[in-house]
């Protein structure tokens, strides 16, 4: 086995004697908090109001300075075509891809949002990551003010599901915020740190998180004190905001039958209606009954509320919750016995019904000693301090910094893992060969963003040989990538059909500085419009070459002999218009060649097929 050395990059080098504070972000939905390791417990930073939650929302009023926070939440009411909430469902996505959202939401998107989304608010056009950033800027100046220095560095937390753009859009929040990013960690796995549950180094741990908006459960495999995401599954449009809904339903009943008035579109008393509803469902989490107490125009609205009411309405949203942990255990492959540590997230579990609901599931108490609201940014904090140098021997949650993949035909790269995928990391695809009777697969590892194996950096080259000499495309090779908690990337290929086996481990050692690295991204986004085009053109050939060598092949059997001579003509001519486009880079017309060969060699594929059939019923004896 071949022993390769490369550099997966290390995200903190770079650091001067006096390390700064790094302080740790949870960047919610609903609302958003810093945190920082004081000593040795991490602690949030209260703002200026003495409230540690940032409501995630930003209001753009026309020809003033943007506004953030509870003050905007304000602006909901006054101004909400020009604020802007729950933008983190719109991180890093264009228009297309989540078009459900874009219609839930009030605020209008620019003309041309299809691949980056702009929101036209307050008479300009702002990106998600820039609504993020205003967010971003506040903790970051709250966490200044509160701790009497510059603030420069910060770890944000992300959805364990959130992929490589919507990692990339948080990213590019810190940076137009002024922070440098150290590292983005997975709620999930900060939620567990906050319970310093890596310090158990074994174990596997569920993390159930109902917030605001969304709901999500995750299931973690701690391993040797690195985590791992098993398992994630949820419900982006489930939480805190569906049980206001539904309370706010029937009290608008109550309202309409008692006074014989509809509010329903007074978005005034709307609004107040529902702050007095969000009033008594916080009550209720600590008390047996609540009042909701709403008054307009002179007249009163009482309602009293009793938790057996309260637990009975929301019900249906708790089993769906339960119903998510089902699937996501099933994903794990785990049952509810499997589970050593239940972690309560987000501030929707302080509801005691969701306690009593999730305990029941997993057969296990879960940890509730920390604020459910508090815990990721508590987690992001303990993240931050391993990454200052304030806590030693700590895990380190690695990503790796470029993609990963193999070279496929006509030089395009198959990635397997992605950039910014926490380590340890694997995954497995199939491939087969190329050519009829192929006895060798050359697997060449790379690393690099960009589309052609020539562009990306070449880590290590192995053949996989004596295959069984079968047709093209009928071999079955499985690749599998795994990098391993310290950073060692390991690749095997596997012939399914005779078992056959050869791998190389790749040792991070020498190689890529930050700026490299840098680099080689930027460099993916310059060339991303000219790569795209290069590989369809590299993948139309290979289809070419097989199309081609099909029809040669056909032409030596008997079929072919047999057929009208204009129909062989036809066949050879459209063999050399396709020939002619070949070495082009126009891949449509090559596709088109393609098509017309196809059509051109219908009758001959009939007649092969009709001889095969016959050939095979040959000797069958017919009574
Ligand atoms: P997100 O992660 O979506 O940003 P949070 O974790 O801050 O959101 O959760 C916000 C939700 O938690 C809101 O729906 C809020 O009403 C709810 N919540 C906060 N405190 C309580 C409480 N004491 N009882 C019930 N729900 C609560
Ligand atoms: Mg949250």
């Amino acid at each position: 086995m071949s022993v390769f050395q490369i550099d997966f990059g290390s995200p903190d080098s770079g650091q001067e004697s006096a390390p700064p504070r790094v302080v740790g972000i949870d960047l919610g939905t609903t609302n958003s908090l810093v945190a920082f390791l004081d000593l040795t417990a991490p602690k949030v930073i209260p703002g200026p109001d003495g409230s540690a939650l940032v409501p995630s929302v930003v209001s753009f009023p026309a020809g003033a300075e943007p506004v953030v926070g509870a003050a905007a939440q304000r602006a909901l009411l006054t101004d909400p075509a020009n604020t802007v909430y729950s933008a983190k469902r719109l991180m890093g996505r264009g228009a297309a891809d989540v078009a459900g959202e874009l219609a839930l939401l009030p605020f209008p998107v620019a003309p041309g949002s299809e691949s980056v989304i702009r929101l036209a608010v307050g008479g300009r056009e702002v990106t998600p990551p820039e609504v993020g950033a205003y967010i971003l800027r506040q903790l970051k100046q709250n966490a200044e003010a509160f701790l009497g220095e510059p603030v420069t560095q910060a770890v944000i937390t992300v959805p364990a599901y959130f992929d490589d753009a919507q990692r990339q859009a948080t990213k590019d929040a810190g940076r137009i915020a002024g922070l440098e990013v150290l590292r983005l960690v997975n709620e999930p796995t900060a939620a567990a740190l906050a319970y310093g549950l890596d310090k158990r180094q074994n174990g596997t741990i569920a993390v159930y998180d109902f917030g605001g908006g969304t709901f999500d459960v995750s299931i973690l495999k701690l391993q040797e004190g690195l985590f791992e995401v098993l398992a994630t599954h949820g419900d982006t449009h489930l939480g805190g905001d569906d049980i206001d809904n539904l309370l706010l339903r029937v009290a608008l009943e109550d309202i309409a039958s008692e006074w014989g008035a509809d509010l329903s579109g007074n978005h005034e008393a709307l609004q107040r209606l529902r702050r007095a509803i969000i009033d008594a469902k916080h009550e209720l989490s600590t008390r047996p009954v609540t009042t909701i107490a709403f008054d307009d125009g002179g007249r009163e609205y009482r309602r009293q509320l009793p938790r057996e009411v309260f637990d009975q309405l929301i019900t249906p949203i708790i089993d769906r919750t339960l119903a998510s942990c089902r699937s996501c255990l099933g994903d794990a492959g785990l049952t509810p016995a499997a589970i050593d540590e239940v972690v309560l997230v987000g501030g929707s579990t302080r509801i005691p019904l969701v306690r009593q609901a999730v305990r029941a599931l997993f057969e296990a108490e879960p940890h509730t000693e920390l604020n459910p609201d508090e815990v990721v940014a508590l987690g992001a904090a303990v993240q931050a301090g391993i990454l200052a140098g304030t806590v030693e021997d700590q895990l380190l949650l690695d990503v790796t910094p470029l993609s990963l993949g193999i070279e496929t035909m006509g030089g395009v790269v198959s990635k397997l893992i992605l950039r910014n995928s926490t380590i340890p990391a694997s995954a497995t695809e199939q491939f087969t060969t190329a050519v009829d009777g192929q006895r060798n697969v050359l697997i060449h590892v790379l690393q690099g963003e960009r589309e052609l194996a020539k562009d990306c950096r070449s880590l290590a080259r192995f053949d996989l040989k004596d295959l069984d000499p079968v047709m093209a495309g009928m071999a079955r090779i499985e690749v599998r990538f795994l990098i391993d908690a310290n950073g060692i990337l390991r690749v095997s290929a596997k012939d399914l059909r005779t078992g056959k086996e050869q791998a190389v481990e790749i040792k991070p050692s020498y190689g890529l500085t930050d700026e490299q690295v840098e680099a080689m991204i930027l460099e993916s986004f310059d060339k991303a419009e000219e790569d795209f085009k290069e590989r369809q053109v590299r993948e139309t050939r290979v289809e070419a070459d097989r199309i081609l060598a099909a029809v040669e092949k056909a032409k030596q059997d008997d079929a072919w002999f047999a057929l009208p001579p204009d129909e062989r003509a036809g066949i050879d001519r459209a063999i050399n218009e396709l020939l002619l486009s070949y070495h082009g880079d126009d891949y449509v017309l090559m596709q088109q060649k393609m098509e017309a060969l196809d059509h051109a060699s219908r009758g001959l594929a009939e007649a092969m097929m009709n001889s095969a059939v016959r050939g095979a019923l040959k000797g069958t004896k017919i009574e």
